[in-house]
């Protein structure tokens, strides 16, 4: 967990594709690789600036992300699009409702909040006796907004049917951009973005892919970008490590589960 309170930092809760890597039932070079690096949960960051935290998308691993690196606050959730591997541990937020004696805020654009709302129709109905249900502010993101000190605007990018933005966060003189699944970028979200000193993209695989961009294209995109470190997450099975870093440009890294890095 993140006590460097001087930075704006980001630990990676996870870095894998929607199946996770290793994936149930396969025996590929990655998948059954011994280097703890190649071990991917479902993509997730965990952002720390003063006495700030928050948590982007909630996946389905968010309890064992949670207990891993020892998470104590979570101030909001920011959802970057309502797609199953981003949202569904929500429910387990519940602990932290308990452990701040808090209603805790997620924040969504409109189009992503009302698919989260529908996902969770159970959260906000009548509290009954014996029920344990997550306590929940539901904001709707129509302007940039605060969490704590950190000032947060969602960017649209493209990612196949579903509206999915990216986040690009400030504190103080620092900003970082946090995009986990793009196939296509708008100009004007390559335009905000640029000056940001830490930038996370989305990279699937070698290959294209309708709805994820490839290694290929996330470097060029980022080197379009221009900030000075930038990282890789959402990799499928077909990725290792290792391998893929001694592929990359100077600058440029590939995230794996656990790795701290802050501006
Ligand atoms: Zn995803
Ligand atoms: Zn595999
Ligand atoms: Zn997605």
């Amino acid at each position: 967990m993140i006590e460097d309170t001087k930075n704006l930092g980001l630990t990676f809760l996870g870095t894998g594709t929607s199946l996770g890597v290793p994936m149930i039932g396969c025996d590929c070079a990655v998948c059954v690789s011994t280097d703890p690096r190649n071990r991917r949960r479902r993509s997730s960051v965990y952002v720390a600036a003063g006495a700030t935290r928050l948590v982007i998308d909630t996946s389905p691993d968010f309890r064992e992300q949670a207990l891993t690196y020892g998470l104590r606050q979570v101030d909001a959730v920011l959802f970057t699009h309502a797609h199953a591997d981003h949202i569904l541990g929500l429910d387990d937020i519940r602990r932290f409702n308990t452990l701040q004696s808090a209603v805790i805020p997620v924040y969504a654009v409109p189009e992503v909040m009302v698919e989260v709302r529908r996902v969770f129709a159970y959260i906000g109905r009548p509290a009954l006796p014996g029920l344990y249900r997550p306590q929940i502010d539901f904001r709707p993101v129509v302007a940039p907004f605060r969490v704590g000190e950190v000032e947060v605007t969602a960017l649209p990018v493209e990612h196949g049917a579903e509206y999915t933005v990216g986040f690009l966060m400030a504190w103080r003189d620092r900003r970082i951009g946090y995009f986990p699944d793009c196939h296509r970028m708008p100009e004007a979200t390559v335009r905000a973005l640029h000056g940001v000193q830490l930038m996370v993209l989305d990279t699937l695989r070698y290959r294209p892919h309708p709805t994820h961009l490839c290694v290929a294209e996330s470097v060029n995109l980022l080197q379009r970008i221009g900030a000075p470190q930038s990282y890789l997450i959402h990799l499928c099975h077909e990725l290792e490590q290792a391998k893929l870093e001694s592929e990359l440009p100077p600058g440029i890294g590939v995230a794996y589960d656990g790795l701290i890095a802050s501006t």
